[in-house]
Order: structure tokens, then C-alpha cells, then sequence
């Protein structure tokens, strides 16, 4: 019976089976194409560069021991490296012919010896030179499902994580963008999928990062000349979190390493999460191809938590510092603090200490003078109807004609004005800002906030009037 490159892998694959772990045999080995034999050399396609590392660097010994038995002491292994392509940008992690077709696969045969000597690979989050290749999540246990409360608010964004945990990487879900304003819970759900990915799949890896650690590393790295290590570090996790990427704004370097990083994940069916205080359609100066990722799964916001969703929140976190408190203070904290769950938090926990440290009882005055304290921090947040008037009488004219589709230049710079103050001072998405002033679209508005930046840096008088306007809401 003549051999063939199927037969002889097959045959080596067994060998490989009985001799390491099964997540490990279906993580390195499954993927490995056998692609033909000549001589005693048999060629092998391997999904990436990294993946030959990694095989280089943890099994050649078992691939040498299983090859010599199957074709002798000359038996030779050559890997051939399957290369992703990603819309023919350039991936500067890997050598290979540019291509214009995101799917097209071009081959590289890479001669190795068995005996070749491989790089180790390098991880951001250890000392450099100790050698350990296995990640911490970085999760914080605390923050699971359990005790994220459900509510209308949000519920799509919590069952899409619920999901997302069960089925990492095998849901349409991906990315998975959990959105909202500050305090609403982001962070907290980003670990409680990771916690519960963690705890049903132990094998798997994930890492939970904030966006600004990434940039950090990501600068440290090319600092050290380390940039593919970087890289190639990011590409072997199976959960990758990456909290408040609107952080990523304008820095276009690290974008581009998270764009090909997050290429690679999603094109090895590996979960990618996200967390950002805006829509993707709100995000300023993040690249078109990033964004258009961003919106490949599902994008759900976590908006303001309704009454009832606010007392079990407050009940649950009495409960489980085994606190009593009446229901009417409980009642009266929820009806106040509306718009912030750590905020809402906040004041329980103060009014716990101040009941605990101070032996006060805790009455509705105490949690009053608490609540006012919360509510007093938080700024409060001037309307856009509120802009437009203070806008409009500034330049005489009144809100219609601010408002008109006129492109009189004077009127047209007011309406700009608007925009780019209502950007400033409320948290209004652009393209609801734009439908307020006048039922313009968000690239209106983001075009009237960069012009309004170019004029006040070159224009005296422009400058003036941006002064002016800042000084009257901020009274
Ligand atoms: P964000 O990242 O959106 O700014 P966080 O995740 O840090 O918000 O949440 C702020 C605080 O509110 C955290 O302590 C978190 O545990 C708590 N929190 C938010 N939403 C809920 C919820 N649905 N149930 C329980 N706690 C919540
Ligand atoms: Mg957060």
C-alpha cells in the first residue's frame, strides 16, 4: 500500500491524540491540513505564522517522534502557511504577497527543520524574560451575572451577554457592542460575560482589557521593536473584552493593530467584546473600517434603569451586605437618583456607613442630605432647546431662523454653533443633536463641531463669539 500525505498525518494524528490533551490536540491539531508527500518530506498547512510557532515551539518533539515513525530517521516537515488577507490592507504580521479579495488564501511554503529553534512567546502582561505563556483574564469575579439585575433597560444587552457566554464565538453576536452612558453598567456586564465564559469553558482564554491599557501596551511594545509579539500575543485568545474603545479615538496606530488583531479573532471564530459610552455612529475619529466592524454583531445599549429596576438594584446591594433599611428610604434614594447606577450605589453605600459609623438611625432627612450630596456632584445638564435660545438671542436672530435651511453665512455659523455646543454640554448622539437643530443628519453635525475647532483656532473674532456662548450656559 503506497502512503499518502492523508494517510501518513492521519496516522500521525493518532499517535498525537493519545499523547496530549484533548483541548490542546483540537486547538493545534484539528486545523492542520495534510497537503502532500514527497520523499520522506510531508507538507502541512497551518492557519498562520503564529501557528507555526506555537507548534514549533510546544510540539515538535511529538511531530518528529510521530513523522519517524511513520517515514524513518529522514522524515522531514515542511509547513505551509495559510495566510489570511483582509481587504487587501497591508498585515505587517506576516510576509506575504498583497491580495484585493478579503477571502483569498495565498500560500507560503517554509522549509523548516525539525530541529529549528523557535521564539518564545512574548506576553504585555508579564516581566519580559520570564517565560510564561499562560494569560490571567484580568476578571473581576465580582462582577457576574448573578448580581447584574435585570431590568427593560437592559435586558437585550444582558441576554445577548448570557449568549454570548454560552456560545463564545458561535453566536451572531459578534462583536458583541454593549454601549451607554457612564455608570450604567458596561464594565460590569463586560467581566460577567468573561466570569461566566471562564467558569463554563476553563480551557478557553480570555482576557479582559481596558482600551487604554491596550494603547499603553501597544506603545510599549513598538517602543521595544515589539510590535508582532504584540500581536501575536492578542491573537491566541479565544474571549477577547476590550472595555470603552472609544478610547481608541484618534489614535489611529493602535487602531490599526486592534483592526488586524480583531480580523484574526473573528475570521478563527474567537469572541470579540466591546464596551464604548457611544454608537458606533457617534464614535468621532475612529476609522470607517474599524466602525463597520464594530457593527458586524450586535450593538446593544444599556440605557437609564427604570424605577423598579433601581430598588432591586438598591435591595440587592442591602441584601448582600446584609443591610435592613425601610422600604420608604429605599423608595426615596431610587425616585432621586435616576440616571446613574453608580451613583445610585454610591449613596446607599454612604448612607450604610453614616447609619453604621456614626450610630445614626437612618431616616428620610438623613437620606435626603445624602441624595442632595449625589445630585448637587453630578452637573446638571443644560437642554438643547436651553443652547439654542442662549444661541440665538446672542446673535439677535430667533430659534426658526437658526434653524432654517438658509446658507446666509451668519446664520449658517450660529446653527454650527449650536451643534457643536450641544455636542459639548449634554450627551445627545450627534444624530439626535442634528434632528433637533433644524433636522439635519449626524455628519451635519460632526462637520459643524470640526468646523467650529478649525474657525476658534484661526479666527479671532470667531473665537470671541465660541467664549461668549460658553460663559452664558455656564452660569
Ligand atoms: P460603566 O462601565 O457603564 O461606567 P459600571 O459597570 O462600572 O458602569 O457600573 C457602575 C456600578 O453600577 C458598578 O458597581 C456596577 O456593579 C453597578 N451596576 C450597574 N448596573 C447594574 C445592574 N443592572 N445591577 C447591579 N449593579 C449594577
Ligand atoms: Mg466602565
Amino acid at each position: 500500500m503506497s502512503k499518502t500525505a492523508k494517510s501518513v498525518w492521519n496516522n500521525c494524528l493518532l499517535f498525537i491524540k493519545d499523547n496530549i490533551q484533548p483541548q490542546a490536540y483540537k486547538t493545534w491539531f484539528e486545523p492542520i491540513v495534510a497537503v502532500k508527500l514527497t520523499d520522506n518530506a510531508l507538507s502541512i498547512q497551518v492557519p498562520s505564522k503564529f501557528f507555526y510557532e506555537w507548534l514549533e515551539e510546544h510540539y515538535v518533539k511529538i511531530l518528529k517522534v510521530a513523522l519517524t515513525k511513520e517515514l524513518g530517521e529522514t522524515a522531514k516537515l515542511v509547513y505551509i502557511i495559510k495566510m489570511e488577507n483582509t481587504y487587501g490592507n497591508k498585515q505587517p504580521f506576516t510576509e506575504k504577497i498583497p491580495s484585493s479579495h478579503r477571502t483569498a488564501v495565498k500560500s507560503q511554503d517554509v522549509d523548516i527543520p525539525l530541529n529549528n529553534k523557535s521564539r518564545e512567546l512574548k506576553n504585555p502582561f508579564i516581566i519580559p524574560g520570564i517565560r510564561n505563556v499562560k494569560i490571567e483574564s484580568q476578571l473581576n469575579p465580582n462582577y457576574s451575572f448573578e448580581n447584574f439585575l435585570e431590568g427593560d433597560s437592559n435586558r437585550l444587552a444582558r441576554s445577548a451577554g448570557l449568549a454570548v457566554a454560552s456560545k463564545p464565538g458561535g453566536t451572531s453576536f459578534n462583536p458583541l457592542l454593549i454601549f451607554g452612558h457612564v455608570g450604567l453598567g458596561k464594565t460590569h456586564l463586560a467581566h460577567a460575560i468573561g466570569v461566566d465564559i471562564k467558569d463554563k469553558y476553563p480551557e478557553k482564554t480570555v482576557l479582559y482589557i481596558s482600551a487604554e491599557k491596550f494603547t499603553q501596551q501597544y506603545i510599549e511594545a513598538v517602543k521595544k521593536n515589539n510590535r508582532n509579539d504584540f500581536i501575536h500575543f492578542y491573537q491566541i485568545i479565544d474571549v477577547l473584552i476590550i472595555d470603552d474603545v472609544q478610547f481608541l479615538s484618534g489614535k489611529s496606530g493602535t487602531q490599526d493593530v486592534f483592526f488586524h488583531i480583531f480580523n484574526h479573532l473573528h475570521q478563527n471564530g474567537k469572541q470579540v467584546v466591546l464596551t464604548s459610552d457611544k454608537a458606533p455612529v457617534d464614535m468621532q475619529d475612529i476609522e470607517q473600517r474599524l466602525l463597520s466592524r464594530f457593527k458586524w454583531g450586535l450593538s446593544a445599549e444599556l440605557h437609564n434603569p427604570d424605577f423598579e429596576t433601581r430598588v432591586s438594584i438598591l435591595k440587592n446591594k442591602l441584601y448582600r451586605d446584609g443591610v435592613v433599611m425601610p422600604d420608604d428610604i429605599v423608595d426615596y434614594i431610587a425616585k432621586n437618583i435616576k440616571s446613574n447606577v453608580r451613583e445610585l450605589e454610591g449613596a446607599i453605600i454612604s448612607l450604610i456607613a453614616q447609619a453604621s459609623f456614626n450610630k445614626k438611625e437612618v431616616t428620610i432627612d438623613l437620606a435626603r442630605v445624602i441624595v442632595e450630596k449625589f445630585v448637587k456632584n453630578t452637573k446638571r445638564e443644560v437642554s438643547i432647546d436651553y443652547i439654542q435660545k442662549v444661541v440665538s438671542d446672542y446673535f439677535q436672530m430667533d430659534i426658526e431662523t437658526l434653524q432654517s435651511k438658509t446658507r446666509k453665512r451668519h446664520i449658517v455659523q450660529a446653527r454650527q454653533l449650536a451643534m457643536f455646543f450641544a455636542k459639548k454640554f449634554t450627551k445627545a448622539s450627534l444624530a439626535s443633536i442634528g434632528s433637533q437643530i433644524g433636522k439635519r443628519d449626524h455628519a451635519t453635525v460632526l462637520h459643524a463641531c470640526k468646523t467650529v475647532d478649525n474657525l476658534s483656532s484661526t479666527d479671532k473674532q470667531f473665537r470671541k463669539y465660541v467664549e461668549d456662548i460658553t460663559k452664558k450656559l455656564s452660569v
